[in-house]
């Protein structure tokens, strides 16, 4: 596994992390053990930055990952989750600083640990954005001071957002996803920005949330059909040459060197094991330029979410 420093936080992680929203059986059922064994699979193999939120399967992930990190030194791994979003809908968000207070309480409690590394406000496209910047944000900081969290930040998925705040309150990581990955490389023209804010970025779902997979999307994904008809020739293509899309995906978004690092999905021990495996082989360029040509109609087509002024 190789790693890289995420932003100005002095923290080392590792290129491939591990998203545990699949934990809370987002894509599928997902028995306890099944997630416990994912999350020791992750650490065995060198992964050191974990992802949760109280919104993932409205806080089974959270709990599922509490009981596996029970048993696992708490220097052995970064620990990052969220607050703000607590359902599928705005009605379901709260970012008052309140209720941010509330909920890390909460999570540190289901999480079995006294201090995060990462707390970030979850999707704040879901927000008004100078609530954000004047209230939640400021509550991270002295969340932060009084060292319940080591560092603070904001996830979206619409990436104008986080120039916005990052203009006008201080964080020390974003999360975006869905847009490093085969289809989406709109997170290239924000590194500049983010760089010379010293933030340091998370780059998350390398399958697009299952628009790069063989088995293709879940009911719920909310990419446009012509997105997801596109990823689903694309799979074909790589399917021709006996290759896996997931490995191509993975492998690229893992490779971009100003990226530090990619949370991937899975609570399959298996997949994990493919993942971490994929990034040390070579990757296949002709095929990659084959499915990236493939993808070209569809190139940074995203979809809204949130509140409509935010998009
Ligand atoms: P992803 O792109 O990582 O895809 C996950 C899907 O890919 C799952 O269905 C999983 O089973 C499948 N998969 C993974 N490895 C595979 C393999 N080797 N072979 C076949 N299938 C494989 O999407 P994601 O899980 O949504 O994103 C990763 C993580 O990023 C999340 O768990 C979460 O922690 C974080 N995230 C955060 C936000 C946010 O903050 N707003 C949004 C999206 C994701």
């Amino acid at each position: 596994m190789k790693y890289r420093p995420l932003g100005q936080t002095g923290l080392e992680v590792s290129v491939l992390s591990f998203g545990a929203s699949s934990l809370g059986s987002v894509f599928r059922d997902v028995p306890e053990d099944e997630g416990v064994r994912t999350v020791h699979t992750a650490l065995d193999l060198g992964v050191n930055l974990i992802d949760c939120s109280p919104y993932y399967g409205l806080t089974r992930a959270e709990t599922v990952l509490g009981k596996a990190l029970r048993s696992v030194p708490r220097d052995r791994y970064y620990l990052a989750t969220k607050c703000g979003r607590y359902g599928a809908t705005p009605a379901d968000c709260d970012y008052s600083a309140a209720r941010v207070v509330q909920s890390v309480e909460e999570s540190l409690h289901r999480l079995g640990v006294e201090h995060l590394d990462i707390l970030q406000v979850h999707d704040i496209e879901f927000a008004d954005i100078g609530q954000i910047i004047n209230e939640t944000v400021p509550a991270l900081h002295k969340l932060k001071q009084q060292g319940k969290t080591r560092f603070v930040g904001i996830t979206g998925l619409p990436l104008r957002l986080f120039r916005q705040v990052i203009q006008q309150v201080e964080v020390d990581t974003v999360l975006s996803y869905c847009h490093y990955q085969l289809n989406d490389t709109g997170l290239e023209d924000l590194l500049p920005f983010l760089r010379e804010h010293g933030v340091g970025v998370i780059n998350a779902s390398p399958l697009g949330m299952g628009l790069l997979s063989t088995r293709g999307t879940p009911d719920w994904h909310p990419a446009p059909a012509a997105v997801k008809h596109a990823c689903a020739r694309a799979a074909m293509a790589c399917a021709a040459c006996n290759m896996p899309i997931e490995k191509l995906a993975v492998q690229f978004a893992c490779a971009h060197p100003q990226i530090p690092t990619t949370l991937v999905g899975t609570a399959n021990p298996d997949n994990l094991r493919r993942n971490v495996r994929w990034i040390e082989e070579p990757i296949d360029l002709n095929l990659l330029a084959e499915v990236r040509q493939e993808l070209v109609p569809v190139h940074n087509v995203t979809w809204t979410q949130g509140r409509p002024e935010n998009n």
